[in-house]
């Protein structure tokens, strides 16, 4: 229920499908792997073959899904998409692959959850086109061996540090996602507000991509609700004002920290003198369990270097007292 969160909720997935680019051409930012991809792709066409196992790993919302739907385009081959939570068991996985048509893209999202035997299943599978379908049960259970068609799997992750090596050494191609720069994300506003009909200046959409966390799935969704005030208390037209007055309600300050983000940095600093504190007692300060603000709050904050975590405790950086517009005391150095 975070309007920051990258994680995509009901409207994202209605909307996305409208939004999403096509081709690797409509595809803005991420040059290295849209290169890398690219080279795949042509010379997969030039043989005539299925290009070669893909993996696509980095934070949600940055664009995996869309990848793999840009790479069947090019490839001109339907797509099947699963994750490994979807896959409770092996024999799950044998159905779909046993299932896939010549030159067919399976999109594993999620591909580091997958359950062991599923994992191992896949290995087969990428490495030979094989897979053994397990008949019976007990001492009279027999593999009985099926040939696949070639396939391309595109697994996403992220975390690729997590995938076995023997998962990981059967990709021919891993492209790496990195966070969107300012510049790119405003240029993916300015696709969506086209394709929205939302009349957008150029400096408000600067204020949306400034607000976005370097992710496109927020960008989208910062946009919708930034058009929604437009739309009801303006005439439409987004403005840097527009998106300013729009995100303060929301809670979404210029740096694209929420009200959660907030309150963790301003425990530390004014409950606690800028630390260094530990995590349970911040996460009591805040009044939220210790998981939610170590995997929901301190990520960002670490990336944006407003918050280090250290052993012992958790500490604000310079830029977080800056960024709070607070004065830090003199023995805190800074
Ligand atoms: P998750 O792993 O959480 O599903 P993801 O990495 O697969 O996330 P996508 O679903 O592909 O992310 O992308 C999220 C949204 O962001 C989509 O609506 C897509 O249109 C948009 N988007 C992602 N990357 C780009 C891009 N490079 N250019 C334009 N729009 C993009």
């Amino acid at each position: 229920d975070r309007l920051v969160t990258a994680a995509a909720d009901g409207e994202d997935r209605a909307v996305e499908a409208a939004l999403r680019p096509r081709d690797l051409d409509e595809f803005i930012g991420q040059e290295r792997v849209r290169e890398q991809l690219s080279l795949v792709l042509q010379a997969a066409r030039r043989r005539g073959a299925s290009p070669d196992h893909v993996l696509l790993s980095g934070p949600p919302g940055l664009g995996k899904t869309t990848l793999s739907m840009i790479i069947a385009a090019e490839m001109g081959a339907p797509i099947r998409i699963t994750s490994g939570p979807a896959i409770q068991h092996a024999g799950d996985l044998a159905a779909i692959l046993s299932s896939l048509t010549e030159g067919e893209i399976l999109f594993l999202d999620e591909i580091h959850r997958l359950s062991r035997p599923a994992e191992e299943m896949l290995y087969m599978a990428m490495e030979d086109f094989r897979v053994d379908v397990i008949v019976g049960k007990g001492p009279g259970a027999t593999a009985i061996p099926l040939e696949l068609p070639p396939f391309t799997l595109v697994g996403a992750t992220t975390r690729a540090g997590l995938l076995p090596p023997p998962l990981r050494d059967r990709f021919g191609f891993t492209g790496h996602m990195e966070f969107y720069a300012p510049e790119e994300l405003e240029r993916v506003i300015h696709r969506s507000a086209r394709l929205l009909a939302v009349e957008i200046d150029p400096k408000g959409a600067a204020e949306i991509a400034r607000r976005s966390r370097g992710t496109p799935r927020i960008a989208n969704r910062l946009l919708r609700r930034v058009r929604d005030y437009a739309q009801v208390r303006h005439d439409g037209l987004v403005t840097p004002e527009i998106a300013d007055a729009a995100l303060a309600v929301y809670e979404v300050d210029p740096r694209g920290l929420d009200r959660l983000d907030r309150a963790v940095l301003h425990a530390l600093l004014k409950l606690f003198g800028g630390g260094p504190v530990g995590l349970s007692t911040l996460a009591v300060a805040v009044g939220e369990e210790a998981e939610t603000v170590e995997e929901v709050a301190e990520p960002f904050l670490v990336r944006e270097g407003l918050l280090a975590r250290t052993p012992r405790g958790r500490i604000a950086t310079a830029a977080a007292w800056a960024h709070l517009g607070l004065t830090p005391p003199p023995q805190a150095g800074g």
